[in-house]
C-alpha cells in the first residue's frame, strides 16, 4: 500500500532542510500536505518533482477516499465496535478527517466563524458520519479531535464530545440521500441576510446561480431537533440554507470541499451586491435566456434548484425570486435593468404628466 503523507510530516522534512522532491512518486498526499508542498514550490523550492508528485495521485484532491480504499461496504451502526474502530482508525477515515481540518482552517482564517462556532460532518455510510468535536475552534482542529456518530447523533468513536449541532446535519442527511458532506457557519454578510429572514436577490453572477440554491428556514434553537427538521426538509430544492438569525448550512453531493465553496461563493455574491446597491446606479440582471443557460449548466453538475422547470420569463423577473418586479422578459438577450417599483412609480407619473401636457 503507498505511503501516506500528512502535512505535518511536511512541516518536518521542511523544518530539517530535507528536499520535498524525494517523496515517492506514489505516495498518498492529504490535500494540507499538497498545498503545502505547492507553497513551498512557487516559493521558489524544488523544481517539478514534488508536483509531478502531486499529479501522480490524480487530479482532485478532495474527493473522499479517491486514492485510499474506502470502508467496508456495510459499515454502518450496527457494525462491531472493532469494526467501527477500525474505520475510524484507518487511512481513508484519516484523509477524511484532514479534509475536515483543512476546510475548518478556511473557515477560520476567512472570518467565517467566531469562538467555537461553525461544524462540519462526512457521511462515511449507511448512516454514520465523521464530525466535527464541540468547543474548538475550528481554526485549530486537529485529526484526532474528530468524532463518529450514528443518524440519531450517538458517539460511537472518538475522545472529544460531537457538536452538539450535529443533529442538523444528520437530519439533512437522512432527509436527502445525496448529501455526503455537511458544513455550517456564520459568515457576516450571508448571516445579514439570514438576520433579515430574505434570500439575497438572485440572477446578476453566473458563479453563485451556478453552485448555490438559496432557501431561508425560520429561526428555531441551534442544536434543537426542529431546527433539524426545517433545515432538512428544504434540502430537496437547496443546497445552500440561510438559518434565520442565525447562519448558512451548506450541503455537498460531491465532498466537504464543495460544500465550503458554496460558502464562500454565497458570502462574496452577499458582499459584492451590497456593494453593488450603494453605487446608485441601476443594477444589471441576466435575462430569462441567460439565466437559463446557467441552470442548464447548473443541472448538468447534478445541483439541486427549484427553478429547472420554471420558464424563462419567471427566472429573473419573477416576485418570488426578485421582490418587487413583474414578469417581463426583455425580448432581445440584452441585459435587463432592476427594476424598483419606487423608481417604476416615479417614472410612469412623469410620463404621465408629460404627456398630458402634450394634449
Ligand atoms: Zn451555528
Amino acid at each position: 500500500m503507498s505511503q501516506v503523507i500528512s502535512v505535518r510530516e511536511v512541516q518536518d522534512m521542511i523544518r530539517d532542510g530535507k528536499n520535498l522532491n524525494h517523496i515517492p512518486a506514489d505516495a498518498i498526499l492529504t490535500p494540507s500536505a499538497r498545498e503545502l508542498i505547492q507553497d513551498w514550490e512557487m516559493d521558489g523550492n524544488g523544481k517539478n518533482g514534488a508536483a509531478e508528485n502531486g499529479k501522480a495521485n490524480g487530479s482532485s484532491p478532495y474527493v473522499a477516499g479517491e486514492h485510499i480504499a474506502p470502508p467496508p461496504k456495510n459499515l454502518n451502526s450496527k457494525s462491531s465496535k472493532a469494526e467501527l474502530e477500525a474505520f475510524f482508525r484507518s487511512s481513508y477515515a484519516q484523509q477524511l478527517k484532514e479534509q475536515i481540518c483543512a476546510m475548518g482552517r478556511r473557515l477560520w482564517e476567512r472570518e467565517y466563524v467566531d469562538g467555537n462556532g461553525g461544524n462540519m460532518a462526512i457521511r462515511v455510510g449507511e448512516d454514520i458520519a465523521i464530525c466535527t468535536p464541540t468547543l474548538v475552534s475550528k481554526g485549530s482542529l486537529k485529526p484526532e479531535d474528530m468524532c463518529l456518530v450514528d443518524f440519531e447523533g450517538n458517539q460511537l468513536c472518538g475522545t472529544k464530545k460531537r457538536t452538539s449541532e450535529i443533529l442538523m446535519h444528520l437530519q439533512m442527511m437522512k432527509r436527502q440521500p445525496k448529501a455526503i458532506a455537511t458544513c455550517h457557519c456564520h459568515p457576516p454578510y450571508s448571516t445579514a441576510f439570514a438576520v433579515v429572514g430574505e434570500a439575497p436577490p438572485t440572477c446578476m453572477l453566473p458563479e453563485y446561480e451556478v453552485f448555490c440554491s438559496v432557501g431561508v428556514a425560520p429561526y428555531r434553537t441551534p442544536g434543537s431537533p426542529d431546527m433539524g427538521k426545517l433545515v432538512a426538509e428544504l434540502t430537496d430544492q437547496y443546497n445552500t440554507i440561510l438559518m434565520a438569525n442565525h447562519g448558512v448550512v451548506t450541503w455537498s453531493h460531491n465532498n466537504i470541499e464543495e460544500a465550503y465553496w458554496r460558502m464562500e461563493i454565497i458570502e462574496a455574491y452577499c458582499r459584492t451586491i451590497v456593494v453593488a446597491g450603494q453605487l446608485g446606479k441601476p443594477i444589471q440582471t441576466f435575462t430569462g435566456p441567460q439565466m437559463k443557460d446557467i441552470l442548464s449548466i447548473k443541472k448538468s453538475l447534478g445541483f439541486v434548484d427549484p427553478r429547472y422547470n420554471m420558464k424563462e420569463c419567471e427566472l429573473c423577473d419573477s416576485g418570488e425570486w426578485r421582490p418587487g418586479a413583474t414578469c417581463q422578459a426583455p425580448q432581445s438577450g440584452e441585459p435587463t435593468i432592476g427594476l424598483d417599483a419606487e423608481a417604476e412609480a416615479a417614472v410612469k407619473a412623469i410620463t404621465d404628466q408629460i404627456l398630458s401636457q402634450m394634449k
